[in-house]
């Protein structure tokens, strides 16, 4: 059996304005109480033994807590699982939150891929997002991880921010590319719901990009890293030749993970599941041996096809359909004629020999194709 890993922290110093995630600015006993938690879930698998391809810490804030704690979470889930020598083992850190002697020992215990919440280089800009770092505590922290022996490096950037002009996010991509990191993740803003930002925005106190100004925003992070050297592999993700993050490959082809930790999700032989969110109520149940699980869905044929599309037409290479046929032993190009038929005529979706993949129009549709994929 084969599953990537997943780790989530839930921690951060402070929640940013924009954050939907997962992540709490809490401290003190829960986090000690959190970790033996975890260790806990971790013990528990009835996955033990399984092969592992990739490893991912992400939060919230890893490096929230100590490399001696993370390091230790990596032991265990190496005594657990057959994690492969040549592993893809991540983990997430924010400038501002990370040392130099941590990056070291981190790097020390194995973690062998690093991506920095840098966000931009504009000092009013991180203040606005309630970010914590300075743009100098991001040359800092790269430095520091290039030191470690870090040598694939993701530096996550978000474009479309409140009053930000195209300039201005070509300045934060052009500082990004500047540091050569093997890997570009580039987002636009989602407003979401419970956000800081949302409710600006629904009182008129928030002026985003428009449209036009967001997609000039996209063209530019496409054209900017192609002529850097990076290869766009997936709608908000750009890398060197070899450094595309495998594990998130994993769950755009739809292959088994399993999460660990509050609210990290799980899809194990066709069974997704979702563990419950807040941490206090994630140390409550393990040591009260009760069921981790908030929500758990057993996908059918048909659903499962619906998302490996939907989720592997994110990909630029996009999706095999004789693959997908031989996956899921059903006829896909019969079942979906007509819905690819239109997506073609709309001019998003193109088709070479058994390969479907989304036009540079499509990918800024996504979201829609997704749809008609899933009706
Ligand atoms: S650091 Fe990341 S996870 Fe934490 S609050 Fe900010 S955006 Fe959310």
């Amino acid at each position: 059996m084969q599953a990537s890993l997943y780790v989530h922290i839930p921690f951060c110093h402070r929640k940013c304005g924009y954050c939907d995630f997962n992540s709490y600015a809490m401290a003190g006993a829960i986090v000690e109480a959190f970790v033996e938690a975890l260790h806990r879930e971790i013990a528990q698998t009835p996955y033990a033994g399984a092969r592992v391809p990739t490893v991912f810490f992400g939060g919230g804030t890893p490096t929230f807590l100590d490399e001696k704690t993370l390091a230790g979470i990596l032991e265990h889930l190496a005594r657990q699982f057959r994690i492969e020598p040549n592993a893809e083992i991540t983990i997430e850190a924010n400038p501002g939150s990370v040392r130099a002697e941590q990056l070291r020992a981190l790097r020390q215990a194995g973690f062998n891929r690093i991506s920095f919440g840098v966000q931009s280089f504009d000092e009013a800009e991180l203040k606005r997002m309630d970010r914590i770092h300075s743009p100098q505590e991001v040359y800092q922290s790269v430095e520091w991880a290039r030191a470690a022996g870090f040598e694939n490096l993701n530096l996550d950037l978000i474009f479309a921010l409140p009053d930000q002009t195209v300039e201005r996010w070509a300045s934060n991509l052009e500082q990004a590319i500047a540091l050569n990191p093997e890997h570009l993740s580039l987002y636009a803003l989602m407003l979401e719901p419970n956000t800081r930002f949302y409710h600006l925005y629904q009182k008129g106190l928030l002026r985003l990009p428009d449209e036009e100004v967001q997609v000039a925003m996209y063209r530019l992070a496409q054209a900017r890293t192609r002529a850097a050297g990076y290869h766009q592999y997936e709608i908000s993700n750009y890398a060197k030749p070899g450094y595309e993050c495998q594990h998130n490959l994993v769950y755009w082809r739809n292959e088994p993970y399993l999460g660990f930790g509050p609210g990290a999700v799980s899809y194990m032989e066709g069974v997704r599941w979702t563990n419950i969110k807040h941490p206090r109520e994630y140390v409550r149940r393990l040591q009260a041996g009760e069921s981790l699980v908030l929500e758990s869905e057993a996908l059918e044929g048909w659903e499962k096809v619906g998302e490996t599309l939907m989720l592997g037409l994110r990909m630029t290479a996009g999706v095999n359909l004789a693959a997908l046929e031989a996956r899921f032993n059903l006829p896909v190009r019969a079942h979906y004629a007509e819905v690819m038929a239109q997506l073609q005529a709309r001019g998003w979706l193109e088709q070479e020999g058994d390969w479907i993949r989304l036009t540079d129009e499509g990918l800024l549709w996504h979201s829609e194709v997704a749809l008609a994929f899933l009706e």
